[in-house]
């Protein structure tokens, strides 16, 4: 995929950044887009890895599939992004790294966790989330998260 290309993007979603999805990552995509948020794991050792990859880090093996996630999971570390500003997207947001109950952290967006007031919940450390699941468009599907 080449750079961000403003005239390449759909209409619908003005300027938001959209993921690359390969071959390693397809399943991940297909999973949201049904409500899913799947989690990579090795046929061969049953280790779950994220971000996920063409080979498993313990065993090396190549032959993988997935489990779905309970969309469960606790906030590790968070940033507040203030600046520079982000294609599709009104500042600040709350970024987290999400430790899943599955045991694997992923970054995901915190929605309703907006710092300084307005009314919003207010990130901490060890807050539980969940996820949900925002609908782009026909081909993208991105995961957020809420407190649970
Ligand atoms: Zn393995």
């Amino acid at each position: 995929m080449s750079a961000p290309n403003p005239a390449a993007v759909p209409a619908a979603t003005p300027g938001i950044i959209r993921p690359m999805v390969g071959r390693d990552t397809a399943f991940f995509w297909e999973g949201t887009a049904v409500g899913e948020l799947r989690i990579q794991r090795c046929h061969d050792c049953d280790a779950l890895r994220f971000p996920p990859g063409p080979s498993c880090p313990r065993c090396h093996s190549f032959d993988q599939g997935h489990v779905v996630a309970a969309g469960t999971g606790t906030v590790f570390s968070y940033v507040v992004h203030r600046h520079p500003p982000v294609p599709g997207k009104e500042l600040p947001i709350v970024i987290a790294l999400i430790d899943l109950d599955e045991g694997v952290r992923m970054v995901g967006e915190v929605a309703d966790a907006v710092p300084d007031g307005g009314g919003a919940e207010e990130i901490e450390i060890g807050m539980r989330l969940q996820v949900d699941f925002r609908r782009i468009d026909d081909d993208l599907t991105l995961p957020t998260w809420r407190k649970a």
